[in-house]
């Protein structure tokens, strides 16, 4: 995209979230007359993660040319990526045993909600498992991006040791991959009006801003010790991208459009799309963006790994359970593990939660407590999951493939 659509596109898409949030406090339940509006954008994304995950996954890793490259860079992606979701978590639970936010909580519910009633715990197997699929075409079929990245990263690995007569199919991946690219530029054009429609219509479904507020109200301490800790990790994550991977405001204001969509489809993986794109125009390397990136979306989710931490220490303290130090470290390893086994799709992290409540004893009933100001926290958690990825690929394109990055 050209840097003058991209400023003017930046501006629209603010604007879009503000008249979003403008109208949809305003006038309530009567924006869901635009829903459709936002679920068209939504669709237009989803269209293209599969196409394009594999075309990107299978062309970058072949560019690395070596499969043994692969695994290093695979491995210090993975390191990275669990380095910094522990940070996060750690954040999380520092904020929330200075701020105790769960102290005083009089209304307790009662009630399992019903998205989480029934839900078995996802461990350590079921992780594990979830990386390889019986059958890819029903993956695809259902948006799994994990066995869909696995099946191109071995593909690619073989496709590597082809030789001459792999050329073609290389060729034929990167094109796809171009291809892919300019159609995910001509649908962010659609993003302003997608983004307010879908703030718009979410903020109607809550009720209107006065509706909302009083929700908020309620639990107005926890919402503040999350945004607090999301504030603290993107800061965490700047300085990370400015230290090691030597980029800075610049990067951050490339990055803002996928940031800001984030914020407005609650779904790192729709918005994957946008996110390489942007990356890309930032300038990150080419091999980075088509294989960090798209792993950092089904693995890295920073903001979802801070938030189980918080909530479930914030479920405790209403509850009255003491977590001591043995409970947080359970905390921690489970809130680790839930957030990579989160999908990248709205209010995903409510349902994982479960692992980390179950690990520690908790009433499963205490996500209700949570309910009712979740869509609006996952707005905010989405959006750092968008980060990290990005500040992921910018820190392993520096360390890792020797390319000088464009000076901020
Ligand atoms: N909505 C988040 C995402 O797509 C996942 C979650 O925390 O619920 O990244």
């Amino acid at each position: 995209m050209q840097p003058s659509h991209a400023g003017y596109l930046l501006w629209a898409i603010l604007a879009g979230v503000i008249a979003g949030i403008v109208c949809g406090a305003l006038f309530g339940p009567a924006m869901l007359a635009v829903e459709w509006i936002g679920t068209l954008f939504l669709n237009a994304l989803k269209m293209t993660i599969i196409p394009l995950i594999i075309a990107a996954v299978v062309s970058g890793v072949a560019s690395l040319g070596d499969v043994r490259k692969l695994g290093r860079v695979g491995a210090y992606t993975v390191l990275y990526y669990a380095s910094t979701t522990a940070v996060a978590v750690a954040l999380g639970l520092l904020v929330v045993n200075v701020i105790q936010p769960g102290n005083g909580v009089a209304e307790l519910s009662r009630e399992i909600p019903s998205g989480v009633a029934g839900r078995e715990p996802t461990g350590f197997a079921d992780i594990v498992l979830s990386m390889v699929s019986p059958n890819l075409v029903a993956a695809a079929a259902e948006t799994q991006l994990l066995p869909i990245i696995v099946f191109a990263l071995l593909f690619a690995a073989a496709l590597t040791t082809t030789g001459t007569r792999g050329e073609t199919v290389i060729a034929f991946f990167d094109g796809l991959n171009e291809t892919m690219m300019k159609i995910v530029v001509w649908i962010m054009y659609l993003a302003p009006l997608g983004i307010f429609a879908l703030v718009a219509a979410q903020l109607g479904k809550a009720g209107g801003g006065a509706a909302f507020l009083a929700q908020i109200g309620a639990v107005g301490k926890y919402v503040a010790t999350v945004l607090i800790g999301l504030s603290l990790h993107v800061v965490f994550l700047f300085v990370v991208l400015r230290v090691i991977g030597r980029r800075g405001f610049d990067y951050l204001r490339t990055l803002l459009r996928a940031l800001l969509t984030a914020f407005g489809t609650a779904s790192s993986s729709a918005t994957l799309p946008l996110t390489m794109e942007c990356a890309r125009e930032a300038g990150a390397d080419e091999r980075a963006v088509r294989f960090v990136l798209p792993l950092g979306a089904t693995i890295n989710m920073d903001g979802t790994a801070l938030y189980e931490a918080a909530a479930v220490m914030f479920i405790a303290q209403a509850y009255g359970f003491d977590m001591g130090l043995t409970e947080q470290l359970v905390i921690f390893l489970t809130a680790t593990l839930a957030a990579i086994g989160a999908a990248g799709i709205p209010q995903a992290g409510l349902v994982t939660m479960i692992l980390v409540l179950s690990a520690v004893k908790l009433p499963l009933e205490g996500i209700g407590l949570l309910l009712a100001v979740d869509w609006f926290l996952d707005r905010f958690r989405t959006a750092v999951n968008v980060w990290g990825d990005a500040v992921g690929t910018a820190v392993i394109a520096r360390l890792f493939t020797h390319h000088p990055p464009p000076r901020d």
